[in-house]
């Protein structure tokens, strides 16, 4: 709990129960395609492999409703939107989209909210979207329709482990499409790499790396795996737990990863993620930086004027409750939580930390009204006293040692 607070700003955030979030403007927007030509096999994010003309049309419909609805809606819901300054095509598999819909889309978003003449939009893509001449050849369409930054889900450079997640690509189709999109002219290139694979070695893990370093990119982002519950990798990982890297090979894949990166000058700027210099993903810093954004597609989550919403993990549903005059993107049903002024001080701490910068002293104050040492201050010195976190005079952030203990850091503050 918050110690005794004599700030007045903080007892005015705290009384009134509109939080620094809910008052900033909001410039970010998630689109969430639900379309992939097969599932991974470790792979839990909604999506459905049924990608026809008529499911991606209802879909595109459906989109361009809930931003009609967020744009018209949002006043009378006290939230502000101002010029976007990201836009992110998330999935599922983007790139299996006519690109004609993704570009009548922005066109659309464009109009309804307007962008800052730099905002950031990026497609996720799978490299077999792009491993021909012939499909590479329309790449140059997406950047005309304003795409930006395009972020490939590479995973490895191993075939043999490509195979094994049951993914579609190879590792000739990475570098094709990589290539190729670099000479369509995209300004950004990122990639997705993945460690504590089935089978997966440091040696497979040094290969993607020397891989990497061969390619135009300028984002990685390297994502332990997770197994999802229910997917066919859980129950692999139930039958025959000595297929997966235990958790000590896992810890050193991910050092292997940070050490090469930055060999190759990439600034490690958040726990799994990595950015050539300019290079940072402004889309998710808003994320990290517990900042506002809106969201539209099944399964999309939004944070707009301090509530946290999801929208339903069905296309079905998702639509019915698009149409739906009481619902659609401030439905009552969607949401998650009302992030009170106790849980936004936890929120930039906990979701800050995971930024090597990590939490400035003058940020927490300016959006609290407090300093954190008031909020957090017995924990956070017993944080730094097992070498966990380091408190600077302006900010404090995790130690390297805090990087592998980032959940328990995170609990320890709720
Ligand atoms: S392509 Fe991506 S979203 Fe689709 S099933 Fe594979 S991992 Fe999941």
């Amino acid at each position: 709990m918050p110690a005794k607070d004599p700030d007045p700003v903080a007892k005015d955030l705290e009384g009134s129960g509109v939080t620094h979030a809910a008052r900033q403007p909001v410039t970010s927007l998630y689109i969430h395609v639900p379309f992939c030509l097969s599932k991974c096999l470790y792979c839990d994010f909604y999506s459905i492999t049924d990608c026809t003309n008529e499911w991606i049309g209802r879909w595109q419909r459906g989109i361009i409703l809930e931003l009609e609805r967020i744009a018209g809606e949002a006043a009378s819901h006290k939230v502000c939107t101002a010029p976007l300054r990201t836009v992110y095509f998330g999935g599922g598999t983007p790139s299996v989209l006519p690109h004609q819909v993704i570009g009548s889309l922005i066109e659309r978003a464009r109009a309804l909210f307007s962008f800052e003449a730099s905002c950031d939009i990026t497609l996720e893509a799978n490299p077999e979207s792009y491993n021909s001449e012939k499909k590479a050849g329309s790449l140059g369409s997406l950047v005309a329709a304003g795409i930006n930054r395009v972020s490939f889900g590479m995973q490895s450079s191993s075939n043999a482990i490509l195979s094994r997640l049951g993914r579609r690509h190879t590792a000739a189709d990475a570098e094709f499409a990589i290539a190729a999109a670099s000479r369509a002219g995209f300004e950004h290139i990122a990639v997705d790499l993945m460690t504590g694979l089935p089978g997966q070695t440091l040696e497979n893990i040094l290969e993607t790396l020397d891989m990497v370093r061969s390619l135009p990119v300028d984002h990685v982002s390297s994502y332990a795996l997770c197994i999802a519950e229910g997917t066919p990798f859980d129950f692999l990982f139930r039958a025959s737990p000595e297929l997966f890297p235990q958790d000590g090979l896992e810890r050193e894949m991910t050092y292997q990863v940070t050490a090469s990166l930055k060999s190759q000058g990439f600034e490690h700027y958040e726990i799994s993620n990595f950015a050539k210099p300019g290079a940072r993903s402004r889309h998710n810093l808003t994320y990290w930086e517990a900042d506002p954004y809106m969201a539209a597609g099944p399964a999309a989550a939004s944070y707009m004027g301090g509530v946290r919403r999801c929208n339903p993990a069905s296309l079905e549903q998702w639509l019915a409750r698009t149409e739906d005059a009481g619902e659609g993107p401030f439905g009552m049903t969607s949401i998650e939580e009302r992030v009170d002024e106790a849980s936004a001080r936890i929120e930039t701490m906990v979701l800050g930390l995971r930024l090597l910068d990590g939490v400035t002293r003058s940020r927490f104050k300016e959006r609290h009204g407090i300093d954190y040492d008031q909020v957090f201050g017995d924990r956070l010195r017993s944080l730094q006293g097992r070498g966990l976190l380091v408190c600077e005079k302006a900010c404090i952030r995790l130690t390297e040692k805090g990087f592998d203990f980032a959940d328990l850091v995170a609990r320890e503050l709720l």
